[in-house]
């Protein structure tokens, strides 16, 4: 039995957690805050969507093509393993557009996304284009700028903190050790090998040692610093409750002006913004008026939700120069391995990164070459 440690308690550490366990491995992961969830994981909206013709290189397709398949499978793995696992949401997704140049681009991409797929699952499974007059009977809180929409149908989403913590719990049920406010401060060396993690004086060792200290990545060893960088996202709830709306408000996931909003509780998550600045957390006037003006634009009646009713927050998404995730060993550091770098996709495609990096590391599965360490390390 292999023993494996993990940095950071985020849905990729606890995900790989998990995954590592259930394959029978002596798993620890080490958190540096007092829980699970707390950086971007729990920051996240959790949108689930994929979309064939999404302006992405090839091997993020590779990866992300089979990340909802991964989620259901995982969803219903989960409600054997724990006693409260998150809901996951499937109700398709709405692209909504508000202008004649909008629609075009969205149209263009909606015919791509068909002819990608197999046309009779398209038509069974009815991606297509609604016009004015049906997008609103689908959804009747639209405004009157929401002008059509492409359908993306099976795309959804899940509580990104509480889907981290269930993979957390998912992971002790399988004999994890998950230890909070337990900072890794350097990489424990011997013999020109990783093997292990040091705390100030304590040391955890381990035959694997993988980096999923998402935007943090970076900062643990110096000489082995990889491009992990911040974006922030900034991201709101409007409490709806009490105004006299019919509620959900909305039934679908909606992206549109360049948000989205899915409905969450008794409101509407709107999120998110793109920053780059550095590792500032935080709400800025702009980024939450930006995310404010768009999504009244797109649902007029939230503009009755009382201030008092709207929750602010902010996380870290960790990202690279080519905005691809770094999976995979480490060449300069045998017996160190990454999995960071997801950026806006990390609940979307934590499940499918469990499942290959597990490979890996257990098996010797190899991993696609154009996501690993090495793009980054070899000159030329
Ligand atoms: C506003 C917002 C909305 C988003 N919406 C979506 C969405 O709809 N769909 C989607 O798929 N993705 C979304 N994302 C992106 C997603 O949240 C991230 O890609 C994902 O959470 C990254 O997970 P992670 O585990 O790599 O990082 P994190 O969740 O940041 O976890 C990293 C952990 O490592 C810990 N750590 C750091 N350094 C150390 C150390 N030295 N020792 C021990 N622990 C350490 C940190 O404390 C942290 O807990 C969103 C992100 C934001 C901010």
């Amino acid at each position: 039995m292999i023993d494996c440690v993990i940095l950071g308690g985020g849905v990729i550490g606890c995900a790989l957690a998990r995954e590592l366990a259930r394959c029978g491995a002596r798993v620890t992961l080490l958190e540096a805050r007092s829980g699970v969830a707390l950086a971007a994981s729990g920051a996240a909206i959790g949108t689930l969507s994929y979309s064939p013709s999404a302006e992405m290189p090839e091997a993020w397709h590779r990866l992300a093509a089979p990340a909802l398949a991964a989620h259901r499978a995982l969803a219903a793995e989960l409600a054997t393993e724990i006693s409260a696992p998150p809901a996951w949401h499937w109700p398709g997704r709405l692209n909504v557009v508000t202008t004649n140049e909008a629609e075009k681009y969205s149209r263009a991409r909606l015919k791509a996304d068909i002819a990608a797929l197999d046309p009779a699952e398209a038509q069974r499974a009815a991606w297509q284009w609604l016009d004015k007059k049906p997008l609103h009977e689908l959804e009747p809180a639209l405004g009157p700028k929401a002008q059509g929409a492409s359908v993306n149908p099976g795309m959804g989403w899940v509580d990104g903190a509480h889907l981290t913590r269930a993979l957390a719990d998912a992971a002790r049920q399988y004999g994890a050790t998950i230890l909070q406010n337990s900072a890794v401060e350097r990489l424990l060396w011997e013999g020109g090998r990783v093997v292990g993690a040091l705390m100030g004086e304590r040391a955890v060792r381990a035959a694997a040692v993988i980096v999923a200290a998402g935007a943090w990545s970076s900062h643990l060893e110096p000489r082995l610093a990889l491009p992990v960088e911040p974006v922030r996202g900034q991201a709101l709830h409007i409490d709806l409750s009490d105004i006299g709306l019919t509620l959900p408000l909305i039934r679908h996931l909606i992206g549109g002006e360049g948000i989205y909003l899915i409905p969450e509780g008794t409101g509407v998550a709107v999120g998110s913004t793109h920053e780059r600045v550095g590792f500032q957390e935080g709400l800025t006037v702009g980024g939450i008026s930006k995310l404010l003006s768009r999504a009244t634009k797109l649902l007029p009646a939230l503009e009755a939700a009382a201030w008092s009713r709207v929750r602010l927050w902010s996380g870290l998404r960790p990202t690279t120069p080519d905005t691809l995730p770094i999976l995979g060993p480490d060449p300069r550091a045998p017996g160190l391995w990454w999995a960071t770098g997801h950026f806006r996709s990390g609940i979307l495609l934590a499940p499918i990164t469990a499942a290959l990096l597990a490979g890996s590391i257990l098996e010797g599965t190899p991993l696609d070459e154009r996501l690993s360490v090495a793009r980054f390390t070899q000159e030329g």
